[in-house]
């Protein structure tokens, strides 16, 4: 039932970027409500007495055709036409119909309705434009209210039906507002839901690296200083592994670049299958580098890592032929850490930290590489090598 209430304002809705699909919405739901409160005014009119109120009928079956063209015109897709045609025949409508009846058949309060509604149908409406039109609404509103009292208009409706009527008016525009004020509400909140859901897709594209899925460097850079905020503050350990795949150029060269990115991606899995804390992050920091950091992970812990993680990729078994070192792809690693009981911890900042575990990659591939090296924050000197 609410799908086929749905579909009645559907026309010309699809395929429209979101805003302007409730902007046409919106402009149907005004045509169909414009259409359908008329009917019971033209019942009355037709039955009750048709040759007085023949003028004022014949008008409202014009009025109530155009509600529909202005369906039709969102159809044909146009949009802008459809809204102008729109206000333009509401605005008539209520004008006539006043002149006819009078204004105690409260028809005119419906002109506040169209106020409120106006500012959703336009695009960013203008102060300079949008005043003028409150002020001719209100001038239509107020000329209506005084010119047509119930003495002076051609089909004065006898009571108690101008007393019916008029609380039907009453009652329409009250319902029309509260429909569209929900409606509204509705439509910003999806709007918002929206947004955030972009957002959050967004956040995630910026953040990972398309290749492996797995987190990028600004990534790293984050969760680095965190982590470093952390240690400064609460007892803990922090370590970082470098891993660099041994002979990359030469398995690319010879295998062709999807055949490194397929290599790329299993050494990704291997990696990951290494690390099992939650806190544990593996990253791709370049081409053919990653990086872990490792929270809460003192010294030993973390060259037990870095050599799981050079064994997890030996393991892979991928043949590296063109490899002078190996005869399957390898990775060397170097790892650093600090505790935060270390003397030196605020002497340097995080990114030494970062610029060890490089300095001791830099060695493991010095040594022969698929090996492991570890250097302590501080103490360049210091080799411990498995
Ligand atoms: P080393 O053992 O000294 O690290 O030698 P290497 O050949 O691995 O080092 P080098 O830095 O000279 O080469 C890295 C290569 O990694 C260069 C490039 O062809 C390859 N590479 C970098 N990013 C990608 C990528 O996204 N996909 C593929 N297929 N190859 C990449
Ligand atoms: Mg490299
Ligand atoms: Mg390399």
């Amino acid at each position: 039932m609410l799908n086929v209430i749905k579909r009645s304002w559907s026309p010309g809705v699809a395929g429209n970027p979101s805003r302007l699909r409730r902007k046409i919405e919106l402009c149907n739901q005004v045509g169909l409500f414009g259409a359908i409160a008329t009917t019971p005014y033209q019942l009355f009119y037709f039955f009750y007495d048709f040759a007085l109120y023949r003028g004022v009928f014949l008008f409202n079956l014009l009025f109530m055709t155009v509600y529909l063209v202005v369906l039709l015109l969102n159809h044909w897709r146009w949009h802008r036409a459809a809204r102008n045609v729109l206000l333009v025949n509401v605005c008539s409508q209520l004008f006539v119909v006043t002149f006819f009846i009078s204004a105690g058949a409260g028809v005119h309060l419906f002109y506040f309705t169209i106020a409120s509604i106006l500012v959703f149908l336009f695009k960013r409406l203008r102060v300079t434009t949008y005043v003028p039109m409150m002020v001719l609404l209100g001038v239509l509103y107020l000329s209506a209210h005084f010119l047509f009292s119930p003495g002076s208009v051609p089909a004065p409706v006898p009571s108690p039906w101008i007393d019916i009527m008029y609380a039907g008016s009453v009652t329409g525009a009250l319902a029309l507002l509260g429909v569209f004020l929900y409606l509204f509400r509705k439509q910003i909140d999806q709007a918002e839901d929206e947004l955030t859901r972009t957002n959050q897709h967004l956040e995630t594209l910026s953040n990972t690296d398309p290749l492996t899925g797995l987190a990028n460097r600004r990534v790293l850079d984050e969760t680095l200083a965190q982590e470093w905020a952390r240690l400064a503050r609460w007892p803990g350990a922090l370590c970082v592994i470098m891993c660099d795949v041994d002979h990359f150029k030469l398995f690319n060269d010879h295998y062709g670049h999807d055949g490194g990115d397929r290599c790329l991606r299993e050494i990704t899995a291997a990696l990951q299958g290494v690390l099992s804390r939650p806190s544990d992050l593996l990253v791709r920091y370049g081409g053919e580098e990653f990086a872990v950091v490792l929270p809460g992970t003192d010294q030993a812990g973390s060259r037990y890592i870095g050599e799981k993680l050079r064994q997890a990729v030996e393991g892979l078994n991928i043949p590296n032929e063109k490899s002078v070192t190996a005869a399957c792809v390898t990775i060397s690693v170097g790892v650093s850490g600090i505790d935060h009981f270390s003397p030196d911890l605020n002497r340097h900042g995080v990114d030494h930290l970062l610029k060890r575990a490089d300095q001791a990659l830099y060695q493991a591939k010095a040594g022969g590489r698929n090996r492991m090296v570890f250097l302590p924050y501080l103490g360049a000197s210091t080799l411990v090598e498995q």
